[in-house]
């Protein structure tokens, strides 16, 4: 990818997480494993999740891949650490709009993700950008299913 489109301090928050990844281990016990895979790129990725009160008490996420794809699973780790699941999905939606050109980055206070939003402008990298969450949105629709009684 065109790296020199992308501005400097973007560039640099990629790096960052791709070269330090947070919550980068298994976590144990945790309710939820889930697989993600871009064959495009051929990003892999392995997420789980320790979820307590409808909220996200622990996440542990490695795998390999693109510098996107596994910088954007470090920057999902800390983005929904701690958080209520309606909130990380509704965040996960609202990724997944910046990506499809739908809602701008600059709509709402995101933190380090505001990095992956230049990404758009290669087409055939929205998917490393969007592999980690949409593997956490798989990972909580099949907590959901397993564990209704949880959420609201
Ligand atoms: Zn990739």
């Amino acid at each position: 990818m065109a790296w020199e489109a992308l501005n400097d301090l973007y560039r640099e928050v990629i790096l960052d997480h791709y070269k330090n990844p947070r919550h980068h281990e298994k976590i144990e016990p945790h309710d939820v494993e889930q697989e993600g895979f871009n064959p495009l790129c051929g990003d892999q990725l392995t997420l789980q999740l320790k979820i307590n009160s409808g909220k996200i008490e622990n996440v542990g996420c490695w795998g390999k891949g693109c510098s996107i794809s596994q910088a954007s699973a470090s920057i999902l780790t800390e983005c929904i650490y701690g958080k209520a699941l309606e909130e990380v999905l509704s965040e996960a939606s609202f990724f997944k709009e910046v990506m499809q050109g739908k809602s701008k980055i600059e709509e709402k206070d995101v933190g380090d993700l505001e990095a992956l939003s230049g990404v758009q402008k290669f087409p055939v990298r929205i998917k490393c950008a969007l592999l980690a969450w949409t593997t956490l949105e798989e990972a909580l629709r099949f907590y959901e299913k397993t564990h209704v009684s949880s959420l609201k």
